[in-house]
């Protein structure tokens, strides 16, 4: 099977009322982990790659690497797509390499840093629609800016600006119906990295989840049913994670992602692309860890690559199974970016 357009995921994701993990990869072990967690959860999934991904793997291993994926699990339909394209020279980059799907994030300009004007992103958003539906290519949008910094990419809002910065459901009305986006990306609250919330209870001073503004979810849902709406920045950073890492001598300060109640919430409410970057790097970072803390004396890569393939294997296998897409890799024929070239002239 050749790799399939994300769109085609996203609707089926939503006619069987289920989210997909789009799991951030910069390398073998990544994609080989995430492939093996679809087939043996029998799931549809999204693999993606940021500019920093693309820039570490130099493209072309990348490329070759999911060419294997596909070439070993025929049964599985994947999309390759762009995390956070910041200009049109870099989504046509991706479109060429090969990608099926490409994220235009213009809610910032091309630094990656500075809040765009809507008008700003609506016009590079437009572009990149042009550039990629006559090719069969799904385009994703952000609207609203999320908080934190990933990869050299984000506005690094604090949460005041955050709460400034939310999703204004009237105006993504605007922006679907303007651009005919395929998936859109909502800022709700969620942020990138592992460090997505300042909330401390204010007794025990133990570090709480950020506060997410579900009521958006669910109003852009109520506006646009047929809207995919996408959750970045939504690792759950699960404790015994970051234990395992601070057990074998990490220095990660307490800290809290999105619980995965919150992100099944999203999911019921027409949230179809779930962002996953953080908790992979979580697992092997603690699994590689392990291995150099009680084997001081390994040094072969294969000694603690394996086990951190495992650990971010096993993640990927629980979010898989959590937000439902599990079980669905079999449910539909895939079809080609040449099938999607008439469904977007229509
Ligand atoms: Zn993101």
């Amino acid at each position: 099977m050749p790799l399939v357009p994300m769109r085609q995921i996203l609707d089926e994701a939503a006619k069987g009322g289920y989210g997909v993990g789009a799991f951030n990869v910069n390398n073998m072990e990544q994609i080989q982990a995430i492939m093996q967690a679809a087939n043996d959860t029998n799931s549809p999934v999204i693999i993606q790659a940021s500019r920093g991904a693309l820039k570490y793997s130099k493209m072309i291993y990348l490329k070759k690497l999911m060419e294997a994926a596909v070439e070993e699990y025929p049964h599985i339909p994947v999309a390759l797509h762009l995390d956070h394209g910041n200009s049109v020279e870099t989504c046509k980059q991706a479109i060429e390499l090969g990608f099926t799907s490409v994220m235009i994030d213009g809610s910032l300009k091309e630094d990656a840093k500075t809040p765009n004007t809507y008008e700003g992103n609506l016009e590079i958003t437009m572009k990149v629609i042009e550039l990629a539906h006559p090719l069969g290519v799904t385009v994703e949008a952000e609207l609203g800016c999320l908080g934190g910094i990933e990869d050299g990419h984000g506005a690094g809002l604090s949460d005041k600006d955050v709460e400034a910065h939310l999703t204004d459901p009237a105006q993504a009305e605007e922006f679907v119906k303007q651009t005919g986006v395929d998936a859109l990306a909502v800022a709700i609250g969620t942020s990138h990295g592992a460090y997505k919330s300042s909330r401390k209870d204010p007794v025990t001073g133990e570090v709480l989840p950020p506060k997410l503004a579900m009521d958006r979810i669910i109003e852009i849902h109520k506006r646009m049913p047929n809207c995919h709406m996408v959750m970045h920045g939504s690792s759950s950073v699960p404790q015994e994670l970051v234990d395992i890492i601070n057990k074998y001598g990490g220095k990660m300060p307490g800290t809290k992602g999105i619980p995965l109640e919150e992100i099944k919430k999203g999911i019921e409410n027409g949230v179809r692309k779930v962002n996953v970057d953080t908790d992979s790097r979580l697992a092997i970072t603690g699994a590689i860890r392990k291995v150099f803390w009680e084997q001081p004396e390994k040094f072969d890569p294969r000694d603690y690559l394996k086990p951190a393939r495992e650990a971010a294997y096993q993640v990927y296998v629980e979010r898989m199974k959590a937000f439902g897409q599990a079980g669905h890799a079999g449910d539909y024929k895939p079809l080609t970016l040449d099938d999607m070239k008439s469904y977007y002239k229509k």
